[in-house]
């Protein structure tokens, strides 16, 4: 399988080779922002199946694991593209919202509902985790 990803006025693309090692939804704080008050659908492909086009903005953070966290999207129409953390630079997390295919992509695990608004509507067949989760397992 391989996916395409653009975002809304099509100066960022990207093509994906394999299938994502995770999707999972996150409602932290700053995913909220990111989706403007959802959660975010995160589908997580390691780097190198993703090639990209156009010109990316991005915005680094400090989690409270200690790890920088990158926030990138579209500089031009800021559509979210996706996210990276320093401890895992083998993968990347693309938001499910910038792919063509987002049919197949169902969330496995919700995570951080610890920051979720009350009003939130979480699968109860879905495994949560409060806060961060494990990461996931190695690809080698
Ligand atoms: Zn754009
Ligand atoms: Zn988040």
């Amino acid at each position: 399988m391989s996916y395409t990803g653009q975002c809304n006025c099509g100066a960022v693309n990207a093509k994906i080779e394999g299938e994502p090692v995770a999707v999972r939804q996150c409602w932290c704080r700053q995913c909220q922002k990111a989706a403007a008050g959802s959660a975010t659908t995160n589908a997580m492909f390691p780097t190198e199946a993703i090639t990209f086009h156009g010109a990316l903005g991005s915005w680094s953070y400090e989690a409270a694991s200690g790890n920088t966290l990158t926030q990138s999207f579209c500089a031009n129409c800021g559509t979210p593209v996706m996210g990276q953390s320093s401890a895992r630079p083998q993968f990347r997390t693309l938001r499910v919202g910038f792919l063509d295919q987002a049919q197949g992509l169902k969330p496995q695990v919700i995570i951080w509902t610890d920051d979720a608004p009350e009003w939130a509507v979480i699968d109860p067949e879905l495994p949560t985790f409060a806060r961060q989760p494990p990461p996931p397992p190695s690809q080698g």
